[in-house]
């Protein structure tokens, strides 16, 4: 029997470790920050301190290769270490293994050249800089990045770039961007008219004009203006027309990234539901006891099963370097759902203390959101399944192919 569903001891090994970290140092660092809330030294100490921990344990950079100070991790084993630390607010930071340096990292590895890495990489992964990636525009649907119309001209010794970008993760404080900008007037396909370059921040052009406010407060999602924004030659990421490609390679391993972060949220909201339901009594029993309880959590523990299922099919098949963007697909789609159907439930259960801010489920429903449409609507990777499964079942008079390639 080749199927094994559980982890090599190393992984189990490092899992375990990654809760213990959790558990004597991320939760009363957080304890600590919530204590002294607005207090910037606080955070700044209680970061370090973390970070600091996170390498001493050999927790430093899970996803990243030995090369570049990582532990060489594969997505399988990220799926562990990521459910793990997501279950704290600041868990995945503690490992420099947050969004979006995560995927920025990756893109790096495989896209910059020598001295790219050297420059951008390096101080990444060392936890010395922080990066975000600008690619959506408030302008044009960020779900078609055919329609971007920032702009980059060669400008001979260097790119001369104008737009306006928004909703982008990490800006304050972060010491470059990958920015996505058409570079092409005639495309042989709308997909190749962008391209990336790497953007030193501050630049001259390069203003940060609001953290926007979103429905769960300002979390450094910010709208830039860039006018005039003078970028060297050298510092295009790829080649020219290959914005897209490196996009959507950078996408679906982050994507995953996201989903794996959102299984622990989804498990914290199911353990909180069950256990306010063994401790809440009405009409003559626990809450626990009532069938129409039960069917909350039956409905979650099994969304729960079939998330963590998804996510551990889709990452083993990036390991093993098969077509993996079908599974990413349908993973992103059904955990974004049931993480938003599992935190609801929860709250109902709950009842008024669900919608207070008393626990944290109501910060985690504002926060579950945008995981329905953002890196891919909801409705995106719907009809790309779709036309995956046509095909499949064009092609070979079954949807098997399509729907994970099982050997079922
Ligand atoms: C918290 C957060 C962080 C983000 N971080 C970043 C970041 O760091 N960098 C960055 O570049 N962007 C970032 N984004 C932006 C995000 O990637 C976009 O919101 C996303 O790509 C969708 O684009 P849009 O908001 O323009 O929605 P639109 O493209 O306008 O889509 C709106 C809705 O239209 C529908 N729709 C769209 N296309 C179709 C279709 N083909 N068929 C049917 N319905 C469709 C869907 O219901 C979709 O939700 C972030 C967003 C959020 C909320």
């Amino acid at each position: 029997m080749a199927i094994d569903f559980s982890f090599p001891p190393e992984i189990e090994e490092v899992r375990h470790r990654v809760r213990q970290f959790c558990d004597e140092i991320v939760r009363p660092a957080e304890a600590a920050i919530a204590e002294q809330e607005g207090d910037r030294a606080t955070l700044v100490k209680q970061v370090v301190h973390m970070r600091r921990t996170a390498q001493e344990r050999g927790l430093w950079l899970p996803h990243m290769p030995e090369e570049y100070g990582g532990m060489g991790l594969g997505h399988v084993a990220m799926a562990a270490v990521s459910a793990e630390a997501a279950k704290t607010r600041f868990g995945p930071f503690a490992l420099n293994a947050q969004a979006p340096d995560e995927g920025n990292m990756h893109t790096l590895l495989h896209w910059a050249t020598d001295e790219q890495k050297e420059k951008y990489l390096k101080p990444l992964c060392e936890g010395r800089a922080r990066s975000c990636f600008a690619m959506t525009e408030p302008e044009v649907a960020g779900s078609d990045p055919t329609l971007i119309q920032t702009a980059a001209v060669d400008a001979g010794d260097h790119w001369r770039i104008n737009g306006h970008k928004w909703f982008i993760s990490g800006a304050q404080g972060a010491q470059f961007a990958i920015l996505i900008a058409r570079t092409e007037d005639d495309p042989d396909r709308p997909q190749a008219a962008n391209s990336a370059f790497l953007v030193d921040i501050p630049s001259e052009g390069w203003e940060i004009v609001r953290d926007v406010h979103t429905m769960s407060g300002s979390h450094n999602h910010c709208e830039i203006r860039i006018t005039g924004l003078q970028v060297p030659k050298e510092n295009i990421l790829g080649g020219r027309g290959q914005g897209h490609l490196l996009g959507q390679a950078r996408l679906g391993p982050a994507r995953l990234a996201h989903c794996m972060r959102w299984v622990g949220q989804a498990e914290i909201a199911l353990n909180m539901m069950i256990d306010r339901a063994l401790q809440r009594y009405a009409h003559g029993s626990y809450l626990a006891e009532k069938q129409g309880i039960q069917w909350l959590i039956a409905d979650s523990t099994m969304e729960l099963y079939q998330c963590k299922l998804m996510i551990l099919h889709a990452a083993y098949k990036i390991d093993r370097k098969e077509d993996f963007k079908s599974e990413v697909s349908m993973a992103k789609h059904f955990v974004a759902n049931s993480l938003n159907r599992i935190i609801d439930r929860a709250i109902q259960v709950h009842g008024a203390l669900g919608y207070s801010t008393d626990t944290p489920l109501a910060d985690m429903m504002k926060q579950a959101r945008w995981a329905r449409f953002a890196d891919g609507a909801d409705e995106v990777h719907q009809w790309r399944i779709a036309q995956r499964a046509i095909e499949a079942f064009s092609r070979t008079g079954s949807v098997a192919p399509a729907a994970g390639d099982l050997p079922l």
